[in-house]
């Protein structure tokens, strides 16, 4: 959204140098999510605007840092194999507070019209595997790609067939991934 606003920025800056640092600004999203109640959710929470991805080595952030450590190991050294492969693995979402849970089960039956449609896309912060620290998004679809096709030699595996960016260490390295759930309803 706020991407295609930057060439246009960045061409006022080709005459105006001094604005470099309005274009930067301009191009991060709000890192806070404030819900209906009026709670503001950040970083600490494990937020991150859309668009924005951590570097799975970024354990200084809530929401890579507070991710089981054995599913960080898995998702570390998957990352350092896809990068021979020219792939970059980035988390757009991983450790979550149940409080940004809810806060996104909201956002999803507001959006979806319905709690059993919402529970489609996003569970409850009691099923969440994201709040357990279980479950991690990926971006960008190279990565997605990636994991999904080599993801199991670090025991990683996509569990839901919609969603195809969300991974949990669900079997052991080179092990065998479960049958994808239709989604996050399913099992
Ligand atoms: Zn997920």
């Amino acid at each position: 959204m706020t991407r295609t606003r930057v060439p246009a920025l960045l061409i006022g800056c080709l005459v105006l140098a001094a604005c470099a640092t309005t274009a930067v600004a301009a191009r991060t999203p709000s890192p806070t999510l404030t819900t209906t109640e009026g709670t503001v959710l950040g970083p600490a929470d494990g937020y991150l605007p859309d668009g924005e991805g951590l570097s799975p080595f970024d354990t200084a952030e809530p929401a890579v840092g507070n991710l089981e450590r054995a599913l960080l190991d898995a998702l570390q050294d998957a990352t350092t194999a896809a990068r021979d492969d020219g792939v970059t693995v980035q988390v757009t979402s991983g450790w979550r507070s149940a409080a940004l849970q809810q806060a996104l089960f909201d956002q999803a039956v507001a959006e979806h019209g319905s709690v059993e449609e919402a529970r489609r896309f996003v569970l409850t912060p009691e099923l969440s595997q994201h709040v357990t620290g279980r479950a991690v998004d990926v971006a960008p679809y190279d990565a997605m790609d990636w994991l999904s096709r080599f993801g199991s030699d670090y025991g990683l595996c996509r569990t839901y067939a919609n969603e195809a960016w969300h991974f949990e260490l669900v079997t052991s390295r080179g092990g065998e991934c479960p049958e994808e759930l239709t989604d996050a309803t399913a099992g």
